[in-house]
């Protein structure tokens, strides 16, 4: 047994209606309503029982019913009220004392059962009936928290069309293999993870990526799991099985971070611990000591105790983090936000400053080649068609520009950066010697990356780096030599500039631009709105172009030419500056630096393991303005739970100390009780609406 699963069982000991919050989620979402229904059922009765029974007692004898006859009638209804209102109770009480354990069920059954020895027949009754209605408003509220989540899980199909040697047939979704052929046709979801072969249509990818728009899709792109098809009928190879897709490791991931504890939780869960214990012993005491001590009944005495041990119960107090951690990371995973667990989203809420990485986070990254320049000796296009073969595994953006430059200048073929094809073909390259397109294709070795810096490869059977300045300067310690006021240059038009060599000569330069991002000027004003006051750029690439995007943007500030440990370095000097702080990159190598932030948000996740892994929030898509609704949505519920924290503790305070002096009815302990936790579960449940 895990040790989330042991902890959730040890607090379920101490109060089982508590752990309704804190549980896994999914089917028992569905199953939870069926139940919630009887509970309403028996509630429902029990209620006009109740009031029958009042009716009875008070008016019988006025309507001419023989007084003694209306009071036995009324106390039969009384007690089938109780019995009614109880039956689900009492079941669980009686399940929970047969493995030793005391719950509030067991504590209400005693109470009542305690009423009525003293002959308060309608005070049990009472009891009974209240904490029935809460203990279902509870169970409804704790539903509605839940089905953000249950929602993701109907998102795909049970069953997908594949074509197996040349026949369709519809097939269980899940024994779908990677690699087979699935039709999608208009309207239908997507059953897997996969990339289409053929068809072209619109595709509404709002539940895994929250874009709103339906995107395009044709041959060569990447579809997720749980979209919706729109006109086109679509023709698609599975690159997942369906227990690896994309939404199953969101619904993975927000189940487990339900099962995780916010740091306000872990500190409930010890006192909660200890209060429980001790308002018991203070129970015991208060029924025994004073009729002991000073002689007389003990009736009222234990009338007091029941009270104090129905206080003794902090349902409130440990539902108070966990259903608003539910509500507020079922509400992000609908928008395409990935928050992983309570402590990231109160991180997230104490956030005082954020730092950026510039490419492919506030540029769009999808940059393009504006400018090369070649060394005496060499063509441009020797020097872009070296350079397209260095890169030809390589992930990053600016390759990913080198590439479909020398493709587009018939250099190498279309395509590139996947596993399969390579550069062997077609290469119009050259070497430190060459001039122009040598006869034979170059041979390419041991295409290495090196992260944040660039790529090396063996090409014609010498070392070839593409990268940047620092790569060249500092790592192989290469000035740029005759090329530097052409690299200089370049660099104040706020060009990325990579540099094209070898261990001792840079052969060439590629000037690479990329647009800053559109929504990134609107997202970066949104931060300043949610009151984040500091933000900065901290980037691996040149300071001109890093100068050039901060200011474009207001940042308060840039670092440049910082490696990825640099990165992860900065990311803690600024913390230390400025308080919590954020971290936002793209996940692939900027891992160091999203796991030193307070919080590290990773972007356009969708798709990549790594990502979702490296961060604490996980963007589905490449909207850069999710990260001040996750901001804000961290700080809403750091202070939904701090409302609920102060209302449970402050009416479980007065509870205490009326109980304890006799003034607390039994029926008003129960509804301190189940009330309030009521009270707290429909605060947390606000966090589900709100306009962002
Ligand atoms: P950023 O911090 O802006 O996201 P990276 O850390 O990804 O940038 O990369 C920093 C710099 O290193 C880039 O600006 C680029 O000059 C260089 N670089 C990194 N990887 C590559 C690559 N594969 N090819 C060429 N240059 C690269
Ligand atoms: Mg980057």
């Amino acid at each position: 047994m895990t040790g989330a699963a042991d902890r959730s069982r040890a607090r379920a000991a101490e109060c089982p209606t508590c752990a309704v919050g804190t549980e896994g989620a999914g089917e028992r979402v569905r199953e939870g309503q069926a139940e919630l229904r009887r509970r309403l059922r028996l509630a429902g009765l029990s209620g006009l029982l109740l009031v029958g029974a009042a009716a009875v007692g008070w008016l019988g004898p006025a309507a001419g019913l023989d007084p003694p006859r209306a009071e036995v009638l009324a106390a039969v209804m009384y007690v089938a009220s109780a019995v009614l209102g109880g039956w689900l109770v009492a079941g669980k009480a009686f399940r929970a004392l047969r493995s030793r354990a005391v719950n509030f069920e067991v504590l209400v059954v005693v109470a009542a059962a305690g009423a009525a020895a003293i002959g308060d027949l309608p005070e049990a009754a009472l009891v009974v009936f209240l904490f029935s209605v809460g203990e279902s408003l509870e169970a409804a509220g704790v539903s509605r928290t839940r089905r953000a989540i249950g929602a993701l899980l109907d998102l795909v199909p049970r069953r997908a069309l594949v074509r197996r040697g040349g026949v369709e047939e519809e097939v269980p979704a899940e024994e779908v293999a990677v690699g087979e052929t699935v039709v999608i046709r208009p309207g239908e979801r997507f059953p897997v993870d996969g990339r289409v072969l053929s068809g072209r249509s619109f595709v509404d990818q709002a539940p895994i990526t929250g874009e709103s728009m339906p995107v395009p899709k044709g041959p060569g792109d990447e579809v997720f799991a749980g979209s919706v098809n729109g006109q086109g009928s679509l023709e698609v190879v599975s690159t997942r099985r369906a227990e690896d897709t994309t939404l199953a490791r969101i619904i993975h991931l927000v189940e487990e971070a339900e099962r995780e504890k916010a740091g306000h939780q872990k500190t409930i869960d010890r006192f909660a611990a200890a209060y429980t214990p001790v308002v018991t012993a203070l129970a015991v005491a208060v029924a025994v000591v004073p009729p002991l001590v000073l002689g007389g009944p003990f009736g009222p005495y234990v009338y007091r105790a029941l009270a104090l041990l129905l206080v003794a119960c902090p349902c409130a107090l440990v539902l108070s983090t966990p259903v608003a951690v539910v509500a507020a990371i079922g509400r992000a995973a609908r928008r395409g936000v990935l928050i992983k667990g309570g402590s990231a989203l109160e991180a997230a809420g104490r956030v005082r400053a954020v730092a950026f990485d510039k490419t492919g986070t506030l540029t769009a990254g999808r940059p393009e080649v504006s400018d090369i320049v070649a060394s005496d000796g060499l063509t441009e296009e020797g020097v872009l068609g070296l350079a397209a073969a260095v890169e030809w595994r390589s992930e990053h953006p600016v390759a990913g520009a080198i590439r479909r430059e020398a493709a587009r200048r018939g250099l190498v073929p279309a395509g590139g950066g996947s596993a399969g094809s390579g550069p062997s073909t077609g290469f119009a390259a050259a070497s430190a010697a060459g001039t122009g397109p040598p006869a034979a294709p170059p041979e390419v070795r041991n295409i290495e990356s090196i992260p944040g810096r660039g790529a090396k490869a063996r090409v014609e059977g010498r070392n070839h780096y593409v990268g940047s300045r620092a790569l060249f300067e500092r790592d192989l310690g290469v000035p740029p030599g005759p090329l530097a006021p052409a690299a200089r240059a370049l660099e104040e038009r706020g060009n990325t500039v990579v540099y094209v060599g070898t261990s001792d000569r840079v052969l060439g330069l590629i000037a690479v631009s990329d647009t800053v991002r559109e929504e990134a000027a609107e997202a970066v004003e949104g931060l300043r709105r949610a009151g984040v006051g500091r933000l900065y750029l901290l980037t691996g690439d040149n300071p001109a172009t890093a100068s050039s995007v901060a200011e474009r943007l207001g940042l308060d500030g840039y670092r440049a030419e910082l490696s990825p440990e640099d990165k992860a370095a900065a990311v803690r000097t600024l913390a230390a500056e400025t308080g919590p702080l954020a971290m936002v990159g793209d996940g692939v190598n900027d891992a160091p630096a999203l796991a030193a932030a307070s919080v590290g948000i990773a972007m356009g996740a969708a798709g990549t393991d790594q990502a979702i892994e490296a961060a604490d929030i996980a963007l589905m898509d490449d909207d850069l303005r999710q990260v001040s609704f996750a901001l804000r949505l961290g700080r809403r519920t750091v202070g939904v739970i701090r409302q609920n924290i102060g209302l449970a503790l402050g009416v479980k305070a007065a509870a205490l100390v009326l109980a304890a002096a006799g003034l607390l009815p039994l029926w008003l302990a129960v509804l301190a009780d189940t009330g309030n936790t009521v009270l707290v579960i429909a605060n947390a449940l606000r966090l589900l609406g709100g306009r962002e």
